[in-house]
């Protein structure tokens, strides 16, 4: 099937060179992706590529589609000349809260559609940054805010977990359609690839699968997008950063003093890229035994809230470690959905309220 696949694309010819897609390299046996009739098809644009990708997409899809075998197909380009040099960006240009201005980036206009977008960020991986975003988008919902969930975290997507999706997006003109699960539109490249069969990226091909998460899923009306990003302050968090236009972001962290090294990595990257830290979220505080309801301190106390004060940070709260909140995580049935009033989902929606009070300060009257 990728030979089908690649010898289609020999007879696009790259513009400008006496070559073919396949055989310029853009696109190789492992840039091709199949998961039964769904295949994604990643473009390696190099950096001097100056012919118009979006018509380069078209004529990629035009060539594949209808091909015997393909039922769904993503075409994912993955150039990244709109990004400035990550690493040698020190001081970026603010980026638009309402209008684009002059902001010389294109990547980061407003998307149509969605009013604010907010990044649910971490230092590192497993202090239930995954777990938080999906509560907190729920949170935002209870509110009554037209909420999206969009898991960008590429290379372990858990959003199909926790959300219990099975289900595979559809597309429609040329759009991904969301999935809506618990009245929020969710998105995940988890959707669209096996579990057990990870697709490679390469880091300019993150950036450039987010992109298009963003903004070629048709999302609809939103008020807000909590964007989950992948774990970590490595150059595809940063690039991500800088081209989605945020309205802010927060920062999840473990009490432990290692989680608030990688979580200050995590702030800086923010505040680089003068995207507004909304706050640090103190997740597994303290221990609730289940049995006898009594609370401990297991990983101490009190840390992220000193830092924050320290930063210079709101503080945004502290989520308990507590069995109900792994159990109802990993079942795929968030706390929020499972006991909407009890004191978990109470201390997600006061931080969600919290956020929303930033997102929109003109309309939180009470
Ligand atoms: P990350 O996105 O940071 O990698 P996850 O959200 O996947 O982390 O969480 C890692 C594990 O910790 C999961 O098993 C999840 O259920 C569990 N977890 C997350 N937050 C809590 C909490 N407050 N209490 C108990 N377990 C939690």
């Amino acid at each position: 099937m990728k030979n089908v696949i690649l010898a289609r694309l020999s007879t696009i010819p790259v513009p400008g060179q006496r070559m073919d897609l396949a055989r310029s390299g853009m696109i190789t046996e492992r840039d091709i992706s199949i998961d039964g009739d769904r295949v994604v098809v990643s473009v390696n644009v190099p950096d001097g590529y100056a012919a118009d990708l979006a018509e380069l997409k078209a004529l990629i899809e035009a060539k594949l589609e209808g091909l015997d075998g393909i039922g769904t197909l993503l075409v994912v380009m993955t150039a990244e000349r709109a990004a400035p040099p990550a690493p040698e960006a020190p001081k970026l240009k603010k980026r638009p809260t309402e209008a684009p201005g002059p902001d010389m980036r294109p990547q980061s206009a407003a998307i149509p559609g969605i009013r604010t977008i907010i990044a649910v960020a971490s230092g590192k991986g497993g202090v239930g940054k995954s777990t938080t975003a999906v509560n907190l988008a729920l949170g935002l919902r209870s509110l009554g805010l037209k909420t999206g969930l969009l898991d960008a975290d590429i290379y372990g997507p858990s959003l199909p977990r926790l959300m219990n999706i099975a289900a595979r997006p559809e597309i429609e003109n040329d759009r991904v359609l969301p999935i809506e699960q618990y009245g929020l539109k969710t998105m995940s490249m988890g959707f669209l690839m096996e579990e057990d069969n990870p697709v490679i990226w390469r880091g300019p091909m993150v950036v450039s699968a987010l992109m298009q998460m963003t903004r070629e899923v048709d999302w609809g009306a939103l008020d807000v997008l909590v964007l989950d990003m992948p774990p970590g302050t490595g150059d595809a968090q940063l690039t991500m950063a800088q081209q989605v236009p945020l309205q802010g972001a927060v920062i999840v962290s473990t009490p432990q003093d290692l989680a608030l090294i990688d979580a200050r990595k995590g702030l800086k990257m923010f505040k680089n890229v003068d995207v507004p830290i909304f706050g640090i979220i103190e997740n597994m505080s303290a221990f609730v035994c289940p049995h006898c309801g009594e609370t401990s301190h297991i990983f101490g106390h009190g840390g992220a809230e000193e830092d924050a004060r320290r930063l210079g940070v709101p503080f945004l709260g502290a989520i308990p470690l507590h069995m109900a909140i792994r159990e109802t995580s990993d079942a795929g049935t968030p706390v929020m959905v499972t006991d909407p009033d009890g004191p978990h989902a109470q201390a997600y929606r006061k931080i969600a309220l919290t956020i929303a009070t930033r997102l929109f300060p003109e309309t939180d009257e009470d």
